[in-house]
């Protein structure tokens, strides 16, 4: 067996036993509303996060295979894993790269260890798309700094242990902007849900009133916030979460599904799309790992993969609704399919509208 089979097989004899002993129902959309912190410490101690940070803090040290693998296992199953998932894929990888020895030990452990929760601070009221014009502001004060301003749709703000504010500093639109590992929660931070139609809880609106950030908690260069937010957004975007969301759906469907199904040519469809999705992502996580955060593939991938989630919907709901399933598709299936239906709208605007990748890929053919 080679080290990366022995390594998906180590995975699924872990989530094997969760799931036996009832610790987690599958979720779709789990990396971003299955906020467990307790199996996000327990897959921790099992050594399956951070598996390409370093072995000083108590990584792997392995390749973008190694974190494939795993990331696939735990989507695919549906596991509970969006307590740590930001700080993972990309605040620990950031605070590697960019932040100071301090940073690197105070922070990359926890991470590992599957302790901390990170919500991320980009979009605002009037810059999604746009981030260039960032409003939030940071002055410069006697050992730090004030920010102010307001962050929207912030995921699992109210869950986190801090926010990675992008702020500016100086200058106009990409140049002068700066980021600051914010810890949460703070007095002068205010927090407010943005619940969705569901009526739950997942993202909010964070307002910073003159907020004192100490000086080691710049994070990286001032001035140099928008290459490191860009490299963040090319890991946000790379990972088999744009094309496994709603598998647990499939798979509790195909479970449930009778051989002769009408719908198998759209099933064999999916499995192909899936197989093809996952041939683009092991080579865009190549090129990430390599440095290249401008590739091309990395918004192709994320753009079709993203369309493809949310016409998997679709296809379930065509499936549930075949005569004679709805009393073949199982309680279990049809909640999962509810689930998928109230978050499929955001899967292609997070992490950057397909409107604007299909922008980034036009500027690279131009190139
Ligand atoms: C589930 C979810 C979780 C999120 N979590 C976070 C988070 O944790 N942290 C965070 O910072 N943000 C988060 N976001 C915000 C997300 O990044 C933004 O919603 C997204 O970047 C779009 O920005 P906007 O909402 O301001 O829309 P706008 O930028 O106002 O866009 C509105 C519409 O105009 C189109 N448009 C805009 N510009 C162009 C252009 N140049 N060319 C063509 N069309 C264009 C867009 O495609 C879109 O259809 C989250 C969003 C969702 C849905």
């Amino acid at each position: 067996m080679s080290e990366l089979e022995e390594l998906r097989s180590r995975v699924r004899t872990f989530l094997s036993a969760e799931l036996a002993s009832g610790a987690f129902t599958p979720h779709c959309d789990s990396w971003l509303i299955g906020y467990d912190p307790e199996f996000s410490r327990r897959l921790g101690a099992a050594h399956l996060i951070g598996l390409m940070l370093p072995i000083e803090f108590g990584g792997m040290g392995g390749g973008p295979g190694h974190r494939l693998v795993v990331s696939e296992e735990l989507l695919s199953a549906g596991a509970p894993v969006a307590a740590h998932w930001f700080a993972e894929r990309q605040f620990a990888p950031s605070v590697l790269r960019h932040g100071t020895v301090a940073q690197q030990h105070e922070w990359i452990p926890k991470v590992i260890a599957g302790e901390v929760c990170i919500a991320i601070g980009l979009s605002e009221p009037d810059a999604g798309s746009d981030l260039a014009s960032v409003r939030t502001k940071a002055e410069q004060v006697d050992g730090g700094w004030l920010i102010s301003g307001t962050k929207v749709w912030t995921s699992s703000a109210h869950h986190a242990d801090a926010m990675v504010v992008l702020a500016r500093t100086s200058g106009q639109r990409h140049v002068g902007l700066s980021q600051f590992i914010v810890p949460l929660p703070n007095p002068n931070v205010d927090i407010s849900p943005i619940r969705l139609i569901s009526g739950e809880h997942h993202f909010n609106q964070v307002t910073f009133d003159e907020t004192f950030v100490a000086d080691s908690d710049i994070l990286g260069e001032i001035g140099n916030g928008w290459a490191q937010a860009m490299h963040e957004l090319a890991a946000e975007r790379a990972g088999p979460e744009r094309y496994l969301s709603t598998f647990p759906l499939l798979e509790a469907l195909l479970r449930d599904l009778p051989s002769d199904s009408r719908s198998a040519d759209d099933i064999g469809r999916v499995i192909a799309d899936i197989t093809t999705f996952r041939t683009i992502n092991h080579k865009v996580v190549e090129l990430l790992a390599a440095g290249d955060t401008s590739a091309s593939e990395i918004a192709i991938l994320k753009g079709i993969a993203t369309a493809f989630e949310q016409e998997t919907v679709g296809i379930a709901l065509n499936i549930a609704n075949e005569p004679g399933n709805p009393t073949l598709v199982s309680p279990a299936a049809m909640s999962l399919l509810r689930e998928a239906q109230y978050q499929a709208p955001g899967f292609t605007i997070r992490g950057g509208t397909n409107e604007v990748l299909r922008g980034i890929v036009s500027k690279g053919l131009l190139k």
